[in-house]
């Protein structure tokens, strides 16, 4: 859907009229793209005075979107999607006192964190909590894989890597997972694993290397396509 584009104070405005009964003014990943969406009918100059009363903002969230874009990080604003294991979540913050906790609930992810937690903060906990997620299902995948395989790690771990979803080092026989996997399908960790496990027998990924992956996982071309494709999510979030 395109709509009309308005410029206010130098800000790009998309406006797009639909049958809601509220305007809703975001801000959107990847460039800090402006929308409105407003009631059809609605005066365009009352958009516009909205947009100037609301630029601070506008502009402040513009700049916060295009750093974290730059680092690939979630921005922790209630209202942005989320993924677990593959599927979309909405994010919810909720600060009260006592401990940090993060739990799911019917399509949301809802953290609780004490009042004044920085955004900052507020990735971390999440980052911890994937990587317990991970922590969990890896030892499972890896019972059930590597006898497929042939091949078995001697350790494994968990970090983030900007450009590898998985490494390995032959010489010690320790895989490496991208942190990034519990937000990806199980059956995308599952490939990862199996192709780390692989090259503990094929350094390459030359014929042999793509034979035996073919051997333990016949559907692998499949997984890292849907594994690549979801690179990008498009988190959106609207003005609280
Ligand atoms: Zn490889």
């Amino acid at each position: 859907m395109t709509g009309a584009h308005i410029e206010v104070d130098g800000v790009e405005v998309e406006l797009v009229y639909k049958s809601i009964k509220r305007l809703r003014l975001s801000v959107r990943p990847p460039r800090g793209e402006v929308r409105v969406s407003a009631p059809i009918g609605t005066d365009p100059q009352f958009v516009v005075r909205l947009v100037r009363e609301r630029i601070d903002w506008i502009r402040t969230h513009q700049r916060r979107i295009q750093e974290l874009q730059r680092h690939g990080s979630p921005l922790m604003i209630t209202g942005e999607r989320l993924y677990v294991w593959g599927r979309q979540y909405q994010l919810v913050i909720v600060e009260r006192p006592g401990r940090a906790q993060v739990t799911l609930d019917a399509g949301h992810l809802v953290l609780r964190v004490p009042v004044g937690t920085t955004a900052d903060r507020t990735r971390r906990l999440l980052d911890g909590w994937y990587r317990i997620e991970l922590q969990r299902a890896i030892p499972g995948v890896l019972r059930v894989w590597e006898p497929v395989v042939g091949a078995g790690a001697t350790s494994w771990g968990i970090r983030r890597m900007r450009t590898q979803w998985g490494s390995c080092n032959v010489a010690t026989g320790k895989i490496w997972l991208n942190l990034e996997l519990a937000r990806k399908d199980p059956e995308s960790l599952e490939h990862v694993v199996v192709h780390e496990l692989t090259h503990l027998l094929e350094r390459g990924h030359g014929p042999r290397f793509k034979q035996l992956l073919g051997q333990a996982m016949p559907d692998w071309r499949a997984r890292q396509r849907r594994l690549n494709a979801s690179v990008v999510h498009p988190d959106i979030w609207e003005l609280p």
